[in-house]
């Protein structure tokens, strides 16, 4: 296991993404879902250009709660990411004028601004006291890696097993966003924002 610090201005990524976004906690699943969308078209993309080899299988996006161990897990079949990807995409946060920015456009569809910083990601920590991540890699031999964080700046990375291509985001959601450990809650959110999307969702709910 290696440890490492996400290099951020800011000494913690809780109280940035609270002031920002308090009103709105939902677009989280927004966020991550359109990650995975990406993912899955990147990967589509590269198969048809030839530079990712095989068989694609099955391309879908699954959302499973489970309400007893309080997680909702995001997964996709999509390209995943190397350690390496992890450390240039997920750890090297660019926060930098993204307080300006708020500042200035404050009011004027404040939703939208964390993506405007690549901050989509981040937003899992506006529900969750801790976040993994754990991916492979489409390219051929690729070691899985997984991730974990609980918003401080230091995460931890390790190599892991997975089976599949492909990416799960798990979030332990917090004590104040249980609303989201509902199902209904979640379908709704759902029913909202994942209407048009390239790659079918799935949603399958554990009971607890
Ligand atoms: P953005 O989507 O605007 O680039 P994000 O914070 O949402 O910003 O994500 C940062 C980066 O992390 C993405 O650009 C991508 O490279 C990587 N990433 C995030 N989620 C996934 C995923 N499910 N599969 C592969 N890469 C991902
Ligand atoms: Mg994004």
């Amino acid at each position: 296991m290696q440890k490492g610090t996400i290099r951020v201005q800011t000494e913690n990524i809780f109280p940035i993404i609270k002031k920002f976004l308090y009103s709105d906690h939902d677009i989280f699943l927004r966020e991550l879902i359109s990650n995975a969308v990406d993912a899955t078209q990147k990967l589509k993309t590269l198969s048809s250009i030839g530079e990712a080899k095989g068989e694609l299988g099955e391309l879908r996006i699954d959302i499973k709660l489970d309400a007893e161990k309080k997680t909702i897990t995001i997964s996709d079949r999509g390209v995943g990411m190397t350690a390496e990807e992890v450390e240039k995409y997920i750890n090297q946060v660019a926060f930098s004028g993204a307080e300006e920015f708020v500042k200035k456009y404050k009011g004027q569809n404040e939703n939208n601004i964390i993506g405007k910083f690549g901050l989509g990601f981040y937003s899992a920590f506006m529900v969750s006291d801790k976040v993994e991540i754990f991916t492979k890699s489409f390219r051929e031999g690729a070691t899985a890696v997984r991730w974990e964080c609980d918003g401080s700046p230091e995460y931890t990375i390790e190599d892991t097993e997975k089976a599949d291509r492909g990416t799960d985001i798990v979030l332990y959601i917090n004590e104040e966003s249980k609303e989201f450990l509902e199902s209904a809650r979640v379908e709704a959110v759902l029913r909202r924002f994942c209407r048009f999307l390239p790659v079918p969702i799935f949603f399958e709910p554990k009971a607890g």
